[in-house]
């Protein structure tokens, strides 16, 4: 089997490595001959992430984009010095978390080199006076989670892809979880990092509460999807594993009183933990099975934490939803919703049957959300070829929301996969920046939303691209993805 017989989607960028085999010694020096592969089968599992397009590729027999070799370093001065040799070769180095990003981060659309963190698994220190975490970057999301619940903590961050995503994933993609309006996003969960930057010098942002001491230069790294460092270790905040959770769930004639009722109980500083608002086509596909939610808008809630303060945020919350025409459906709603929280089958059915699916989500400030909502559902709804749009939102504030839309549908005639996918996401995104909103919440940007990035940025975007230049002068670090136009956009 040669891979390079297969169509490679993203080959145009490819830098061809002259001297492989010397490459490979290199490499086996830092990292040890079982840390190096250029076993085909290794290439191939790491040709992709979860990015939905890449499943009907696959199927197809198409690869997303060839690495030309995948390592598993140990240690930080391994991966120093893996960075210190690519950058005098000019070779690519993309840091490899679980694969379970979802615009294309950790494809490796030049080639290169796999920087894989599984083996930084270690949980380091763990201080109850201070509630922090220490903890390497390449530690699987449940492993941490089941770790702290043992030891009667929480780290408050529980993204659907829990089990299958990494602590680094979280920081490269500004990543937030399911019971994010209590906990915040892991931007607000990290205290301190250490980071290899692509030159091979390491720097490590010492753990604290807030400063006033600069520009907090930290912030730089989290959410820079692995184009400006790799983060190898952080310092979380971690919280009492909750006394009490309270479960609450109400129906709402149209998504208009959802919104009104879940942004007053912001508005009272009440954060449960989960609220999610379902649209109907949505509850429809979730809570077919509750009578009062037929043809509703269903939102589920969970309070946890202290007894007593659990029990006045139920009562307010509750209040707040029968002031807005809410219809109480209990517990079990909220129950369903704890079963089947990770199950995520109805992606994967899709691409056998050619249909493309997959979910966008953005932010938007309250005054916006339903306009926003309704012109991405009606833009979408008048593409030729779809056959789903709907959407949830999921995380919320006392000033916006972060909402979530699932679309799928098949190509029309004369367009391929790939071409009606990408119209799919540039007319979601246009329907989104037209009604005033910004392009990502939480999954970021990687290849699939780096054209837009100007219109998200302005003139900021110039400065961004300089630390990039300033940081990675040879551009080693992941290219291609964030500053960069791979996705040419299809508006024209
Ligand atoms: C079923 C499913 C459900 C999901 N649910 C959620 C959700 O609820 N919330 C959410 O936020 N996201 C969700 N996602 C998206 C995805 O899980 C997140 O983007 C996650 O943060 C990616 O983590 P990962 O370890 O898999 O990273 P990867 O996919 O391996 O990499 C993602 C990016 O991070 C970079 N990177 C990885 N490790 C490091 C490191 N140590 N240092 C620097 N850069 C690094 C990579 O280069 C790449 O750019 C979901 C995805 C799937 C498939």
């Amino acid at each position: 089997m040669n891979l390079e017989n297969f169509e490679i989607i993203y080959k145009e960028n490819r830098i061809e490595i002259k001297n492989k085999q010397k490459m490979k010694e290199k490499l086996i020096e830092i990292v040890g001959d079982g840390n190096v592969s250029i076993d085909k089968i290794d290439l191939l599992a790491y040709s992709r992430d979860s990015t939905l397009i890449t499943l009907n590729w696959t199927i197809q027999g198409k690869i997303a984009g060839l690495p030309d070799f995948v390592v598993w370093p140990e240690n930080k001065a391994q991966i120093s010095e893996i960075l210190r040799l690519a950058n005098n070769e000019k070779i690519p180095v993309i840091p490899y978390g679980e694969g379970s990003g979802v615009v294309g981060g950790a494809i490796p659309i030049y080639g290169g080199i796999i920087v894989d963190m599984k083996k930084f698994n270690k949980i380091l220190e763990i201080n109850d006076k201070d509630l922090t975490a220490t903890v390497e970057t390449g530690i699987n999301g449940m492993n941490l989670e089941r770790y702290l619940n043992a030891k009667g903590y929480t780290s408050g961050h529980i993204p659907q892809s829990l089990y299958i995503s990494s602590l680094g994933g979280w920081i490269a993609h500004r990543a937030a979880g399911q019971f994010s309006t209590k906990y915040g996003k892991i931007e607000d969960m990290v205290l301190g990092m250490e980071v290899v930057l692509p030159q091979g010098n390491i720097i490590d942002f010492k753990p604290i509460i807030r400063a006033s001491t600069g520009p907090q230069l930290n912030k730089l790294f989290i959410g820079a999807e692995g184009t400006l460092g790799i983060v190898t270790k952080a310092t979380l905040k971690i919280w009492p594993f909750p006394e009490k959770r309270a479960l609450i769930s109400y129906a709402f004639p149209i998504i208009e009183d959802s919104f009104n009722a879940t942004r007053e109980i912001m508005r009272e500083h009440i954060f449960p933990a989960v609220i999610r608002i379902y649209d109907q086509f949505e509850t429809e596909r979730h809570f077919v099975d509750i009578e009062q939610a037929k043809d509703k808008v269903m939102v589920v809630f969970v309070c946890e934490g202290n007894k007593k303060l659990v029990e006045l945020e139920e009562t307010i919350t509750k209040e707040k939803c029968e002031n807005n025409k809410g219809i109480n459906c209990g517990e079990h709603p909220v129950e369903h919703w704890f079963e089947t929280r990770f199950r995520v089958t109805e992606t994967s059915t899709m691409p056998p049957y050619k249909i493309v699916f997959d979910t966008l989500e953005i932010a938007s400030s309250w005054d916006n959300a339903a306009k926003i909502y309704h012109s991405v559902i009606d833009s979408v709804n008048s593409l030729k070829g779809i056959l789903i749009i709907s959407a949830h939102v999921s995380h919320f504030y006392p000033n916006g929301v972060g909402i979530y839309f699932t679309l799928g549908g098949v190509p029309p005639k004369g367009k391929t996969e790939f071409e009606f996918y990408q119209k799919c996401w540039d007319t979601t995104i246009r329907g989104v920046l037209d009604a005033g909103g910004s392009i990502a919440h939480h999954h970021g940007i990687g290849i699939n939303r780096s054209h837009w990035m100007e219109e998200e940025w302005g003139k900021s975007m110039d400065i961004m691209r300089n630390i990039k230049r300033l940081l990675d002068p040879n551009n080693i670090l992941n290219p291609g993805k964030v500053y960069t136009h791979i996705w040419k956009g299809s508006e024209s």
